[in-house]
């Protein structure tokens, strides 16, 4: 479906979950998130009916995010059912990875088509401390289940942050050398706990390129710019919705994990979609389409949600 600026809407973001077994510094308070009754989190028949609807609306293609979509229960029998909702072409999710040794095998039978697993180091060590409670080594052997499983597309995502991980795109890059995964820079947003950090954490996503010449651009992927060494395997996405704002390019709509329908990550504006059925729950969501802002206004100010990233899904 087209929204009021021409744009094609067909992509759900669906949070299953606000929930997180980690507490990445940049996203969520130390002390995690007051759980809410289950009552408020929608049930995993209204998470179908919710994406059987959007379907309806256009969507082709469903990403579950959370929190950490894998901590959910019932995440496979989920995915079993959204894969089998006619009219959906891909259906991927977003993780951290940390579930991934047990889940993986499980999630691909389910039909799952394509992981994104987030990684923001290299290094065991600030690995721990950007998560606060993952470990590396479980989300190395998440990645080894993944690809025994056949997730053959991987991709990476990482969060540039100064002062953090800066000085390890090079060893970032070098990945992509024998592995034939993408590798993607993402801009920090500023929201929830980083909206107070110094802009000194703010890292451009054209920093990669200046740092590396070698790089080769390529076709570029929805809204990632894409580029290649010389002779590689993988492939370096670069995600800026700072630098180079894409929400002319945006396909996106999100429900989040509660029942509301984002138009945008950074607005404020949220269309509950709880208790509604059949036609009603269909035109709530092309409402939504049509009423999806024209930009975000992250390169003036913070974002104006009031949510973390964990209680939206990215
Ligand atoms: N828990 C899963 C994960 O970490 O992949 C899915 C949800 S998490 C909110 C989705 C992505 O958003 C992660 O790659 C995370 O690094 C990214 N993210 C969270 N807060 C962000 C921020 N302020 N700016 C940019 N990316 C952010
Ligand atoms: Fe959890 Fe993902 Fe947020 Fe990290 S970025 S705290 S893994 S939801």
């Amino acid at each position: 479906m087209l929204d009021q600026c021409g744009r094609t809407i067909d992509y759900l973001r669906l949070s299953v979950t606000d929930l997180c077994n980690y507490r990445c510094q940049y996203c969520m308070p130390a002390d995690g998130v007051v759980k809410r009754p289950h009552t408020e989190i929608l049930t995993l028949e209204e998470l179908v009916e919710i994406s059987e609807a959007c379907i309806a609306c256009g969507v082709k293609k469903i990403r579950l995010t959370g929190g950490e979509p894998l901590v959910r229960r019932g995440i496979v029998d989920l995915c079993r059912q959204l894969r089998q909702l006619p009219g959906l072409e891909e259906l991927c999710i977003t993780t951290n990875g940390a579930l991934l040794p047990q889940l993986a095998q499980p999630l691909r039978d389910a039909g799952v088509d394509r992981l994104n697993i987030s990684m923001d180091t290299l290094r065991p060590d600030r690995f721990a401390s950007i998560t606060r409670l993952g470990s590396l080594e479980t989300v190395q052997r998440g990645i080894e289940a993944a690809q025994k499983a056949g997730f053959d597309r991987l991709k990476f995502d990482a969060v540039l942050i100064g002062g953090f991980n800066d000085d390890e795109i090079g060893d970032f890059l070098e990945l992509t050398r024998t592995h034939p995964w993408e590798i993607r820079f993402i801009e920090l947003m500023a929201m929830g706990p980083c909206a107070a950090w110094d802009k000194s954490c703010f890292i451009s996503a054209d920093t990669v390129l200046e740092r590396y010449s070698a790089l080769q651009q390529i076709e570029s992927q929805g809204v990632a710019r894409r580029y290649r060494l010389p002779g590689a395997a993988g492939t370096i996405g670069l995600i800026s919705p700072v630098s180079h704002e894409f929400c002319s390019q945006c396909s996106r709509i999100r429900v989040t994990a509660d029942g509301k329908l984002k138009g945008c990550l950074h607005a404020r504006e949220e269309i509950s979609l709880r208790g509604l059925h059949g036609q009603a729950l269909q035109d709530a969501i092309c409402q939504g389409i049509l009423q999806k802002p024209k930009k975000h206004h992250l390169a003036e100010r913070p974002s104006d949600t009031p949510r973390n990233m964990n209680e939206i899904g990215g």
